[in-house]
């Protein structure tokens, strides 16, 4: 079958023919129906100098978020229906410490013993014709279409995550939220933000054209141009209640920093990975200053609910999988609005 390999770190990925893998125990092999190219693939192949974790080691097939059709079942699988849509819940950590027991693999406490981090980042991922995963990883979709449903695995779990720790900031009379860096993750984050509370919502962007989306979502765009002073300005000089800085590269934190409340939270979920000096004062007081990666097992069955009861739609492009590579290509220069979705066969 055909898939897309990251065969090393800064080399674009490449198209070729590998074995159709078998379920193991436990396993399920997915048809793959919906495969989004995310922002820390490109991470991967063009911007990390090497492997950032120690457990991302090429070569290995991409796409960690997936989702697709049981196919066959694995010895021991009960509970799972061939031919059904499931999303595939892409982090893979040891089943057994406390950590894997909430259903937050992502934060899980033994990784040397499973030796990579998820589908797609370390183990094979949906790139491709076929995939397998763990029964234990799949979230049932039911009647709603996978290939668009695709992105709620990564880029809406990652902003649902993110915004649900820091939900009480959002949640007072009055609250404020920015987004900034309106990509798949960005605009997912309006859409969540709106769904779950009533804060108001500011979103920027270098590009206005995301901006606008943003503003179909109900966010009020403001130009990446004098932001602070404009975000300033319209929060009577207060600043955000909860900024989430989807980027993370120098000057997203920057525009975070100053414009965060006193008191507020300040979320980077984008993995640029650029440095920021802090010192006692780069930040008011009280801020809740932290990262998150990525989110919980449980946490992606509330984010198909919200997508099931039509408060959050993944806006996609959607390639065939002979296009993958200029799905990646595009993704790279910018020309993607929303999420690349590779559909291996067809959507
Ligand atoms: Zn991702
Ligand atoms: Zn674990």
């Amino acid at each position: 079958m055909k898939a897309v390999v990251f065969e090393g770190y800064k080399t674009f990925p490449v198209m070729k023919e590998v074995d159709k893998p078998s379920p193991g125990p436990g396993e399920v092999l997915l048809k793959v129906a919906g495969s989004g190219a995310c922002h820390s693939d490109v991470g991967l192949f063009h911007e990390y100098p090497g492997d950032p974790s120690g457990f991302l080691t090429p070569p290995f097939v991409l796409g960690h978020e997936v989702s697709g059709w049981v196919e066959e079942l694995g010895a021991g699988v009960s509970g799972v229906t061939v031919g059904q849509a499931y999303l595939v819940y892409g982090p893979i950590g040891c089943g057994h410490c406390v950590s894997c027991a909430r259903g937050q693999d992502t934060y899980c406490l033994d990784v040397p013993s499973v030796g990579h981090l998820g589908t797609g980042l370390g183990r094979d991922g949906g790139m491709a014709e076929y995939m397998t995963t763990y029964a234990r990883n799949l979230v049932p979709l039911g009647d709603l279409d996978p290939v668009a449903a695709a992105p709620l695995t990564d880029a809406s779990l990652t902003c649902y995550h993110a915004i649900k720790r820091v939900l009480p900031h959002l949640t007072t009379p009055g609250a404020t939220a920015l987004c900034i860096g309106l990509g798949g993750l960005g605009l997912a984050g309006v859409q969540i933000i709106r769904a779950l509370t009533g804060a108001t919502v500011y979103a920027t962007d270098t590009k206005p054209d995301a901006v606008a989306v943003a503003e179909t979502y109900g966010a009020i765009g403001i130009p990446t141009e004098g932001a602070a002073e404009r975000i300033k300005q319209l929060t009577g000089g207060r600043g955000i209640s909860a900024v989430f800085d989807f980027v993370g590269a120098g000057p997203t934190l920057e525009l975070a920093a100053a414009t965060v409340a006193q008191r507020g939270a300040l979320t980077v979920l984008g993995l640029a990975g650029h440095d920021f000096a802090w010192n006692a004062f780069t930040v008011p007081f009280e801020v809740n200053f932290s990262c998150t990666y990525w989110g919980g097992l449980d946490e992606l069955f509330e984010v198909v609910e919200l997508y099931r009861t039509g408060k959050i739609t993944p806006r996609v492009q959607v390639y065939p999988l002979d296009r993958a590579l200029d799905a990646y290509q595009d993704l790279l220069d910018g020309k993607v609005s929303g999420r690349a979705v590779i559909a291996p066969h067809g959507g």
